[in-house]
């Protein structure tokens, strides 16, 4: 297997080419057989629904090389069946569980030259991607549909080690609506939210820190991640209908009760942050990007979550044990991980 010339260490988080990708077409009230193609552009109807009415969706899962050499996926499982939930949600045809295992391993393996090597703290992305494809100028779901998987190594996402990230709550955007779609993965709830992203990057911090659309007294989601915080002692995350349920946050859940941590997942005011000794945006990009300060755009004030600018001890824990788990040096209670024989 010849490796590819990647300097694994200092890849982006971006897309570099890789030889394969899969995919397979719902036509006629069915599924088709998985194709595999060397080409990465997609031939589409001008008048497909994905274009004009949105109508995508997609999910996002790693792959890494183990301490033993072995090739683990991490929860391929809830990867899919959150893409069926997605898909119920903006009504897309949903991917039967084990077309969408047989696919992501045949996409994992078609590429394993790409797989980072153990030990460079990089891995292999694994994006499935869904759109409707069939030509409607009427508001309609599609007949028909495109399931495909790319996959690409990213790099490290913390390159200079684990370290903090400020992030800041402005309540004149909303993310989601308070019954929309916010709890879906799909390519709409992040076109709405990118202009208050860039708006937070352009005042140098990594994220917004949304508030529940509804009576912007809770906290929701944090950008593309979820948030926790640690308040006297227990992982303490946002209970709400308009953020995505992320797969980590749940992990990370069961690992800090593990811990003998208290999980508790409610509403969570803005002013209880004056109480939190660590907090974090959790997802499968970063696992935990720890949070320094929270500052608040509209009252001014500045939540000093780590004066340091250290990780705390509880991300810290959880977020070597996740890795750990991930590569194979700590035991797979729960089976996450898929291996790839
Ligand atoms: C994907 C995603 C997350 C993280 O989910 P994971 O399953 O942990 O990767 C969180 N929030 C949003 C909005 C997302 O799209």
């Amino acid at each position: 297997m010849n490796q590819p010339d990647i300097d694994w260490k200092h890849l982006p988080f971006g897309y570099y080419p890789t030889d394969y990708n899969v995919r397979c077409y719902f036509r006629d009230g069915k599924w088709g057989e998985i194709e595999v193609s060397q080409s990465d552009k997609i031939e589409l109807h001008m008048a497909a629904t994905s274009l004009h009415y949105g109508q995508e969706l997609f999910e996002g899962l790693k792959a890494f090389r183990g301490k033993d050499g072995k090739i683990r996926i991490f929860r391929l499982e809830d990867n899919g069946t959150r893409l069926q939930d997605s898909a119920n949600g903006i009504l897309m045809e949903p991917v039967p569980a084990d077309l969408f295992r047989e696919m992501v391993i045949k996409a994992v393996k078609l590429n394993e030259r790409f797989i980072p090597p153990y030990g460079s703290g990089a891995s292999l992305y694994i994006r499935p991607l869904e759109i409707g494809i069939s030509p409607s100028i009427g508001v309609r779901s599609a007949t028909e549909y495109m399931f495909m998987i790319m996959v690409t190594p990213v790099g490290p996402y913390f390159k200079t080690g684990f370290g903090c990230t400020d992030i800041c709550i402005m309540r004149q955007y909303d993310r989601v609506a308070p019954r929309g779609t916010g709890r879906y993965k799909i390519g709409g709830n992040y076109a709405a939210s990118l202009a208050a992203s860039h708006h937070a990057h352009e005042m140098g911090y990594s994220a917004v820190l949304f508030l529940d659309p509804k009576e912007k007294k809770y906290l929701d989601e944090c950008g593309p991640a979820n948030f926790f915080a640690i308040i006297d002692g227990k992982y303490v995350t946002p209970k709400s209908d308009s953020i995505l349920p992320s797969i980590t946050n749940r992990a990370l859940q069961q690992l800090a009760r593990d811990m003998g941590i208290e999980v508790e997942e409610r509403h969570i005011t803005v002013d209880e942050l004056e109480k939190a000794t660590e907090a974090g945006a959790c997802g499968t990009a970063a696992v935990i990007s720890p949070v320094g300060t929270i500052h608040d755009e509209d009252t001014g004030k500045d939540y000093v979550i780590s004066a340091d600018r250290k990780p705390g001890p509880v991300c810290t824990a959880l977020y070597e044990r996740l890795n750990a788990i991930r590569l194979g040096e700590y035991p797979d209670e729960y089976g996450w991980n898929t291996i790839v024989e």
